[in-house]
């Protein structure tokens, strides 16, 4: 279906630059064609939507869910989306930083499609001189990714059809492209990976369009740490040059402590993890030097987690040390011999846990 619809327009693109070329001396004929094919790109994008839209619409939409930091999404979506910003006149503003990133599961590709609609639509519906900010602000168990502009704004009576295919609440009318699908797809595609979509808009003054996802892990990077985060492959560059520490830990106030503890040293970057499956999902994609993990966690148990690291060629050899209140001597001695590293008490005592971590990530640096 896809192939028989895109065909043509191939042909129509294709001949009517020709067309243009061959027609630099004439500039009615120059002129017409460069109508055509300004008209056919319209319809590729349409078509492209309504192919998208459907394969959305009968489930055979592929996704394929990895951990995200914000940080590196920020980034690339407004290099992407940068040119149409100057275009317009439109001042872009990225405040998603690698400072105390946050990663979250999704579908990369999508996700920036995703950012990418929301940030163009605030740019298109926007004023001369006027601005786009993507921001992120949290509660204890979710982040929301905010592209707010100081646009147009959309009136409360036109505010219940937004979702609506084809509707474009009046846009139709003037002179700015769309095709009224673009947010469509955004809801379902943001639905399928697990998150929400909403927003907030005044007539006049502007409009914040939000998603919504749980939070997977926290990515913090101390002083030394963060120079090396300059560009756009943070996590991945961070692994090569500095020790990395995953800590599965559900507990809000112990993941706080942990995360207190670890400010205190230079050059360790933390991830963390809030299910025993995030754990894993980052400890093969990021192969930390050292795994700290909570025995008892909402969806999975300690030595589940290493038995399934142990199984993995490419994370048996990490260190996993338990974190865990249960402080019987025939805990420990069933721990080591499930082949946990190490074993820390709760509550921790700071001088023992630093001693711990420093034995086995200077072990690995070494
Ligand atoms: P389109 O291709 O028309 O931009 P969308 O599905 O992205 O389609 O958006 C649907 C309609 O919602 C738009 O036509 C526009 O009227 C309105 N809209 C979307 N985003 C904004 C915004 N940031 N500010 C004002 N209006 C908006």
């Amino acid at each position: 279906m896809s192939h028989e619809l895109r065909t043509p327009l191939n042909a129509i693109l294709g001949f009517s630059q020709l067309i243009s070329l061959e027609a630099q001396d004439n500039a009615e004929i120059s002129d017409f064609s460069q109508e055509i094919e300004r008209a056919g790109n319209h319809l590729l994008s349409l078509v492209n939507d309504l192919i998208d839209l459907s394969r959305i619409e009968s489930g055979k939409l592929d996704l394929s869910m990895e951990p995200i930091t914000l940080s590196s999404l920020g980034l690339d979506s407004i290099a992407l989306i940068n040119p149409l910003a100057e275009k317009h006149h439109i001042h872009l503003h990225n405040q998603l930083t690698h400072h105390d990133d946050i990663v979250i599961l999704a579908d990369p590709l999508r996700l920036k499609q995703v950012i990418i609609n929301l940030l163009s639509n605030g740019i298109k519906y926007n004023k001369t001189n006027g601005s786009v900010t993507l921001s992120r602000t949290l509660t204890e168990h979710h982040v929301r990714i905010l592209v707010k502009d100081t646009g147009i704004g959309i009136s409360t009576e036109k505010q219940s059809r937004i979702f609506n295919a084809f509707d474009r609440l009046g846009a139709e009318c003037g002179t700015i492209e769309g095709s009224g699908i673009g947010l469509v797809i955004t809801k379902r595609l943001i639905e399928a990976m697990g998150g929400g979509i909403g927003f907030e808009s005044t007539e006049h003054h502007g409009s914040t369009f939000w998603l919504e996802f749980p939070i997977h892990a926290y990515c913090i990077t101390q002083n030394t740490a963060q120079k090396t985060l300059a560009d756009k492959t943070e996590i991945t560059q961070t692994t090569t040059h500095l020790p990395v520490v995953l800590c599965i830990e559900d507990n809000p106030v112990n993941l706080k402590f942990i995360k207190a503890l670890f400010a205190k040293r230079d050059g360790i970057v933390l991830l963390e993890a809030l299910t025993g499956e995030m754990g894993l999902t980052l400890a093969k994609s990021q192969h930390p030097d050292l795994i700290l993990t909570d025995i008892h966690l909402p969806d999975s148990y300690g030595y589940q987690i290493l038995a399934q690291l142990k199984a993995d060629p490419n994370t048996k050899n990490i260190p996993v040390i338990a974190l865990t209140a249960d402080a019987m001597n025939e805990d420990i001695v069933r721990a080591r011999e499930a082949g946990f590293t190490g074993y820390i008490t709760k509550p921790i005592d700071i001088y023992a846990f630093f001693d711990l971590i420093d034995h086995y990530l200077v072990e690995q640096h070494s």
